[in-house]
């Protein structure tokens, strides 16, 4: 009797913990602050598009698959950035690809992209953020399931530039809204040949860099 009473009490604990776990991987809070890549989003919405990063360090991560020229990109895009605000990049090493909250700012070529997101983005970068809406952590994604990317050192022919593409999503990684001007890295989307002036950080995003961060003393 105690023994049938204790194993169905062991296994009402365990349905429960289950369908607690299911629902919190259903309602991921997070999911609904993504940070939408290349889709337009109205100027008029700028003023609620604050979110801002507190701390000046940014640890960042590659994918453990990307090659070694890859990595290299990334870790110069990172540096542009760098020299021109006053953040200071470091790159950590490999990480685990994909979009995960690990505490680790992870930069991954994807060869299967996720489900949850629309499939015909060329990058996506997902930010979480603290209960003040602060940017705490964000991975950036690349979609080769869709696309060939490329770099300024080999220039393959219909491809996008990892530079240009990659700079656009750091600049999404530190808040940054869209931009509706032509000359601007921030603007929404980018054909191949441009993708994004191939990392040019422009006057048009400095600016709007310059105004969400020194103003938030
Ligand atoms: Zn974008």
């Amino acid at each position: 009797m105690s023994i049938l009473y204790n194993s169905t009490l062991k296994l009402f604990i365990i349905t429960l913990f289950a369908a607690i776990s299911f629902s919190c991987l259903r309602n991921h809070p997070d999911f609904s602050k993504v940070n939408v890549s290349h889709s337009s989003v109205d100027s008029n919405l700028q003023e609620e598009y604050q979110h801002i990063r507190k701390e000046d360090q940014v640890n960042f991560y590659c994918n453990k698959e990307a090659n070694d020229l890859t990595e290299l990109v990334v870790r110069e895009t990172f540096q542009k950035w760098g020299e021109v605000t006053h953040f200071h990049f470091t790159y950590k090493g490999r990480n685990r690809a994909g979009l995960r909250k690990d505490g680790k700012n992870t930069v991954s070529f994807l060869l299967k992209w996720p489900e949850c997101l629309p499939i015909n983005k060329v990058a996506w970068c997902h930010n979480w953020y603290d209960p003040e809406g602060n940017i705490i952590e964000s991975d950036i994604i690349f979609n080769m399931s869709i696309t060939v990317f490329t770099t300024l050192r080999t220039n393959k022919p219909n491809a996008y530039y990892i530079e240009g593409v990659l700079s656009h999503e750091i600049g999404h990684m530190l808040g940054l809204p869209h931009i509706q001007s032509e000359n601007s890295l921030m603007k929404p989307k980018s054909d191949k040949q441009e993708s994004y002036f191939k990392g040019q950080i422009d006057n048009e995003t400095l600016t709007e860099y310059n105004r969400m961060y020194n103003s938030k003393e």
